[in-house]
């Protein structure tokens, strides 16, 4: 790659829409320089020029929570709730798939990710079979089809569970520490990055959290659970243990800068307190939430108590889309019904979320498209009928537009999606086999 002037008509820059700026991108996919477009062609005359117009960028939203092989039970879990959707289609499917499943399952998911602008995602990945193997065919799908992972590789003990998904502590232990040696002696650290992730209170024990926790400062790394997401887990937890479901995790140690509590629907003002007191982020799901009849996540509470709170699609076949554009609106509109006053919640506040508020709480250095960061960006076409008459402002993307506005895709300065068709990989066979798949 060489150096390259992006000259959009507009883009949101560091959360403000700047009008025509010009972005010097190096061949390492970083933004050097943020100028307008003929200062950077006199200073940088070398450089190719991309004209991107007619054409607004966008920083790459950041998924930050999902669980890929899910994509392939859309369709069969609707209208049910989480305990009936778990036992009638989440288990017995999940225990059929191989292993060739699993990595195309993935790259399906980060597809349809990458299609609607997501260049970023934690996957929040169980299928272990005891081993690393899985978790490594998921890094090589996110580096064929160009999707940045974070790889929440988990640890899960609960007997209820398939076999594949569980094993002792020190088997967690060791086949993750293993996982993270694999990756990075297949070269695929730069699409990979391997993260802690003690399935749930309800999925993992205490030994599972502790050694969840004490690998997770092993490797340095963050750590993901899933916490007080349905009412029942909060009763069970209160009964068992006299403690709610964050109290257990904070006396566990499992609560901190890096960590991603996942749900957080049943937190009451002390758990929030909990919460912002130990630095944790919460990831909202709120289509998640609202298709399983969860709840809804008290996040105006912790925004204001300053708790990072990012954006999440939750697994395909709960939600049943893979877009952080569409969580931006969703999460903004429950909110303001919730609270029933429109002035709760705001466009920008949520655009942060899917981008600025993500990156930092998940350790990437993206999202705001300032000089430094890595060039994860979207451009979206402003003559799609979505974002007409305009102006172009972060409240027409976040409650206008449609997916069909999204036509390239970047990460770390590659274009993986052009003119809304992958780049990396010819999506024909892969189409094919979802299709067969589903016959099945
Ligand atoms: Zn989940």
């Amino acid at each position: 790659m060489q150096s390259a002037i992006y000259c959009p008509d507009a883009a949101v820059v560091g959360g403000k829409m700047l009008d025509h700026p010009g972005l010097l991108v190096d061949p390492n996919g970083l933004i050097q320089r943020l100028d307008s477009v003929e200062a950077l062609a006199v200073e940088f005359p070398e450089a190719m020029r991309v004209n991107l117009k007619g054409e607004i960028l966008l920083p790459g939203t950041v998924n930050g929570h999902n669980h890929g092989f899910q994509v392939l039970m859309r369709g069969m879990g609707e209208d049910q709730d989480f305990m009936a959707w778990r036992s009638r289609v989440l288990y017995p499917v999940s225990s059929t798939l191989t292993p060739q499943e699993i990595y195309d399952s993935a790259r399906l998911a980060y597809w349809d990710m990458l299609r609607h602008g997501i260049t970023a995602v934690a996957d929040f990945f169980y299928l272990n079979d005891q081993g690393s193997d899985n978790a490594l065919a998921i890094a090589r799908a996110a580096r064929d089809v160009g999707m940045q992972l974070l790889l929440a590789r988990t640890f899960y003990d609960w007997d209820g569970a398939p076999v594949r998904y569980r094993e002792s502590p020190s088997q967690a232990r060791d086949h993750t520490l293993e996982l993270a040696l694999r990756i990075k002696a297949e070269g695929l650290s730069e699409w990979a990055t391997v993260h802690v992730a003690p399935h749930s209170p309800h999925g993992a024990s205490q030994a599972m959290v502790e050694a969840a926790v004490a690998v997770q400062q092993e490797l340095n790394t963050h750590l993901h659970i899933h916490v007080a997401e349905g009412k029942y887990e909060r009763t069970t937890m209160l009964t068992r243990h006299q403690k709610t479901p964050i109290q257990w995790c904070r006396d566990l140690g499992a609560l901190g800068p890096r960590t991603l509590a996942i749900h957080a629907v049943w937190a009451d003002p002390d758990d929030l307190a909990i919460l912002a007191e130990s630095g944790s982020a919460v990831v909202h799901n709120p289509a998640s939430n609202m298709i399983l009849g969860d709840g809804i996540a008290p996040i105006i509470e912790m925004i204001q108590r300053k708790i990072p709170v990012l954006l999440g699609t939750d697994g395909g076949c709960t939600n049943d889309r893979h877009s952080i554009f569409d969580e931006m609106r969703t999460a903004a509109l429950l909110q303001k019904v919730r609270m029933t006053d429109v002035s709760v919640i705001d466009a920008d506040t949520v655009f942060a979320m899917g981008t600025s508020v993500a990156s930092r709480a998940l350790g990437l250095n993206s999202g705001n498209l300032l000089p430094k960061e890595r060039f994860d960006a979207v451009t979206v076409r402003r003559d799609d009928p979505s974002l007409l008459p305009g102006p172009a402002t972060t409240g027409h993307i976040v409650y206008a537009m449609g997916e069909t506005a999204i036509n390239s895709v970047y990460v770390a300065g590659e274009r993986v999606i052009h003119e809304g068709q992958p780049v990396r990989f010819d999506p024909a066979p892969l189409i094919n086999w979802a299709r067969r798949w589903q016959n099945r």
